[in-house]
């Protein structure tokens, strides 16, 4: 029983299979999953999806890559999702000075907006951070996410990890804990108490070993749980149950 706490199933690569991966999903255990918006139209497919599926959730929010050109009448519609049923989350939501595909002040503006907005609409954020430590920890302890946050696909150090369990964060391990060269990755997921750790896929995107390269989907969060379980000295079991519980707290669902 998993939870894929990160995952874009609406994303265009899924169009001809989508329920042949639905039900390799269900029948590999996988109990549950986050679909995450990351600008309007994905947010609102994202809503559908909970809608139409029990068990896929939805997180709502606008991705600093899309940070420019949110209108006010934007602003209002993502107001109106994040009260719809099975929104746990607003999210993704942060900085990326890797692509730097939006201004950075804009990005900045806009993260902080929807650390606002998710206190106001009483959920937990889902923090995108790539190459933008600093500022991220810069504005989270100054706009703290009065109902806790995640941090997805964590990559940053120890040290960062450290600062962010001290403000309450919980952190997501994705494929990247599974490859070769994941020293830093794995050193903090060696580190974070078992009360803080989630799972996810980011499906499309980064594929877990031995299939990294190719499309990514929720199933293969199973190779997740098993490397965290190779690191921490757990059983499979024990990480699928832990980490379950642990989003069903962060998520405020049981
Ligand atoms: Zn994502």
């Amino acid at each position: 029983m998993i939870w894929d706490t990160h995952a874009h199933l609406d994303d265009e690569d899924y169009k001809e299979d989508f329920q042949d991966v639905l039900a390799r999903m269900k029948s590999s255990g996988i109990l549950r999953v986050t679909n995450v918006g990351y600008d309007l139209a994905s947010s609102e497919r994202s809503v559908k999806l909970a809608r139409d599926y029990d068990f896929i959730y939805a997180a709502i929010g606008i991705h600093p890559h899309n940070a420019e050109g949110i209108t006010a009448e934007n602003w209002d519609r993502l107001k109106e999702l994040a009260k719809q049923e099975k929104v746990l989350a607003w999210g993704e939501i942060g900085l990326d000075y890797y692509r730097d595909l939006s201004p950075r002040p804009i990005q900045k503006e806009v993260f902080i907006r929807q650390i606002e907005f998710a206190n106001e609409a009483g959920l937990p954020i889902v923090i995108h951070n790539r190459d933008a430590h600093q500022d991220v920890l810069e504005i989270v302890k100054a706009h703290p996410p009065v109902y806790g946050g995640v941090f997805h696909c964590y990559s940053g150090s120890r040290e960062m990890a450290d600062i962010l369990l001290k403000l309450g964060f919980y952190l997501s391990f994705a494929g990247p804990v599974t490859f070769k060269n994941a020293r830093h990755t794995v050193e903090v997921a060696e580190y974070v108490p078992m009360d803080r750790i989630l799972v996810e896929t980011d499906s499309p995107y980064l594929t877990p070993e031995p299939r990294r390269g190719k499309r990514n989907e929720p199933t293969y969060v199973r190779e997740v749980v098993k490397r965290i379980a190779e690191i921490r000295n757990l059983t499979f079991e024990d990480v699928a149950l832990q980490t379950m519980r642990n989003a069903e707290r962060i998520f405020r669902l049981v």
